[in-house]
């Protein structure tokens, strides 16, 4: 966290560095232990992070911008949620990819009045995934603001050539999904039905508010499928562009899509947010129905590009083309 301190009067400056120490030594506890397993050599306090990557990885690298308004509304969603969120979405790209986290920077820009208990309540959401994760908190940096905006950029590590690619499905190819979809849409519209509702509530089973990156899955998918994507923008729009970087098509089965109790087939397909892995793998391969602690459904197949469209949905006896539909938010 370097801070931009020009032309600052020394009063704003010197509350401005407290806040940075109070978020280093968060993130300095975090650390603890790390140094040793990751390629992190150097994290908060210089001009710049240090890393030292091995020579059989690659490094893989995404950034994300959480914005108040486009991406969570202050009303509805706490602020551990926001922190909690803002790191999960960029560790989901990781999990795609198949990579294993080595650190986070984030850039956080918020009005005044927040930097105080909301800054706080921020963090808890956001170290408390990265301690799961152990993924440390190598550096950023901080501005006012209007509105809330937090961009973060995540590096992960991949053995290398082993990255898992959105284009690399072959025709013929199963295509599967972990956990649940849908849950994610239906909380956000329970959310902005009741928000009150929602307050103070504990972090089980939220899938919009405390999504869970599915990391461990990611990276057993890397001896196992043949590309992946994750589910941000919901499946109808994420199995599209997979379709589109393989030149293939695919067909999905309606019934054996894995809905969440709480959804409905609608905000299955095309509801955004879930953050599940969405991969294919040849029809030869083994896949357990269980990886990394998250259940693993077949949902369909890919096909060679032909007349028909480029998303088939099979429902109740009848075929049609799944259009893109994914989630907008707070239309
Ligand atoms: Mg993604």
């Amino acid at each position: 966290m370097k801070g931009k301190e020009k032309s600052r009067r020394p009063k704003a400056v010197a509350a401005e560095r407290e806040l940075i120490a109070g978020i280093r030594r968060r993130a300095d506890q975090l650390l603890m232990g790390r140094r040793k397993s990751g390629i992190l050599t150097l994290g908060i306090g210089d001009d710049c992070a240090v890393l030292r990557p091995r020579r059989a990885k690659e490094i893989v690298v995404t950034t994300d911008l959480s914005l108040e308004n486009v991406h969570f509304r202050r009303d509805w969603h706490p602020p551990q949620s926001v922190g909690h969120r803002c790191l999960a979405r960029g560790l989901s790209d990781l999990a795609a990819m198949g990579a294993r986290p080595e650190a986070a920077f984030l850039s956080l820009a918020l009005p005044s009045a927040l930097t105080g208990v909301w800054m706080d309540a921020f963090f808890d959401g956001f170290m408390a995934l990265a301690k799961r994760y152990r993924v440390p908190l190598a550096g950023g940096d901080m501005a006012k603001s209007t509105t809330v905006v937090a961009d973060i950029v995540l590096l992960g590590s991949v053995p290398r050539g082993k990255a898992l690619l959105r284009s690399q499905a072959r025709a013929g190819d199963l295509i599967y999904v972990t956990g649940a979809l849908g849950g994610s849409a239906a909380e956000l519209r329970a959310l902005e039905r009741k928000p009150k509702d929602f307050v103070g509530k504990d972090k089980l089973r939220h899938p919009h508010l405390y999504p869970e990156p599915r990391l461990a899955a990611g990276r057993k998918l890397t001896r196992l499928a043949t590309a992946a994507i994750d589910l941000s923008d919901g499946l109808s729009t994420d199995l599209a562009h997979l379709c589109q970087e393989s030149g293939l098509t695919a067909e999905i089965d309606a019934d054996a899509l894995p809905v969440d109790a709480s959804a409905t087939l609608e905000q299955a397909l095309h509801g955004g947010e879930d953050y599940e892995l969405l991969f294919t793998a040849s029809a030869k391969t083994v896949v357990p129905d269980q990886l990394g602690g998250v259940s693993v459904h077949a949902i369909g197949r890919m096909k060679k590009p032909g007349k028909g469209p480029q998303v088939q949905l099979h429902h109740r006896g009848k075929r049609s083309a799944l259009a893109a539909g994914g989630w907008e938010h707070f239309r």
